[in-house]
């Protein structure tokens, strides 16, 4: 894939006369406010000024998906370089963020106005603020772990480096290691006789309701069970977010029936409530019907070969 990219990349700029690169690896740094309270730093790929005297920030992407034009408008990384680049060079005129998707030999260009910048500064310092106001920072296992310098010490990974330190015959005997392998062995166990389990059942019973039919029966008896057959029906709506279920809710609003039948979504209300969607006062408002319940699950899945 490497060579593809480097290929494509080199038939496109050959020969390469676009722009001047004024840095590669640039670090940046980036001041939100004028108190120098709050700073970021960045690196940026490559820095380029064109014959017209326009900087050009470039960022090499190697992702699989093309992502979308809204994402490359709302995307933070090259706007902040931006605010670092024209800070850093009082000669620049006018900033054009490029990203180069690699994979599909594609670049993307976007630029900021300064009232687009100023805003992006306040949003950054309130996300800062955000989080440093938090008390509890509970670890979100991604696939960005693998450059995380917190990883030996995070709750999600720090009994695997633990353990990892320990000879073979060592490692087999942490009861850690003892207690998931045997709950592996035991949750497969239970998945494959639940799979014959469904599979007979579902045998069984295609063969009652032949049986019922042929008898002309509601209840079939066996030694100390029996099982009864009946038939319901049910009314089937269009699906939530199509079309159909808009003019449906249209048309039972315009009658003022729409109250009638529906009801309140607790894990929407939820899902409001935890990432603080709402005003504060509403949230505070609400505070006295919600009770946080705390509860552990256990998530079995295969771990990477390495
Ligand atoms: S290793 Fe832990 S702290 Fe680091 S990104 Fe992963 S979950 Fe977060």
């Amino acid at each position: 894939m490497g060579e593809k990219y480097l290929s494509d990349y080199y038939k496109r700029h050959h020969p390469f006369d676009q722009g001047r690169t004024i840095a590669l690896e640039e670090r940046i740094l980036i001041n939100l406010d004028d108190a120098g309270a709050y700073k970021l730093q960045g690196y940026i790929d490559r820095l380029t000024e064109t014959k017209d005297g326009f900087y050009e920030i470039h960022d090499y992407k190697t992702n699989s998906r093309l992502p979308l034009a809204e994402y490359i408008q709302s995307d933070r990384q090259l706007a902040l370089y931006m605010i670092g680049v024209k800070k850093q060079y009082p000669d620049v005129k006018h900033v054009h963020l490029i990203w180069h998707f690699l994979k599909f030999d594609k670049e993307i260009d976007s630029t900021r106005t300064d009232d687009e910048l100023e805003k992006l500064k306040t949003d950054t310092i309130t996300l800062i603020e955000t989080i440093e106001q938090d008390e509890s920072f509970k670890a979100s296992p991604s696939l960005l772990c693998d450059w995380c310098e917190f990883k030996p010490v995070c709750r999600q990974w720090k009994h695997l480096y633990k353990v990892s330190e320990k000879p073979a015959n060592e490692y087999l005997k942490d009861s850690g290691v003892v207690l998931v392998n045997r709950f592996a062995e035991v949750k497969n166990k239970q998945k494959l006789l639940n799979n014959e389990c469904d599979a007979e059942l579902e045998k069984l019973e295609g063969a009652l309701l032949a049986f019922a039919e042929k008898e002309k029966v509601d209840c079939v008896f066996g030694s100390k069970n029996k099982v009864k057959i009946t038939e319901s029906e049910r009314y089937c709506f269009p699906s939530k977010n199509s079309k159909d279920r808009e003019r449906l809710e249209e048309v039972l609003r315009k009658y003022g029936k729409l109250e009638d039948v529906s009801q309140l979504d607790t894990t929407a209300l939820g899902e409001i409530i935890h990432e603080k969607q709402w005003e504060p006062k509403v949230l505070e408002a609400l505070e006295k019907f919600v009770e946080l319940e705390k509860k552990k699950r256990l998530y079995l899945s295969k771990m990477k070969e390495k």
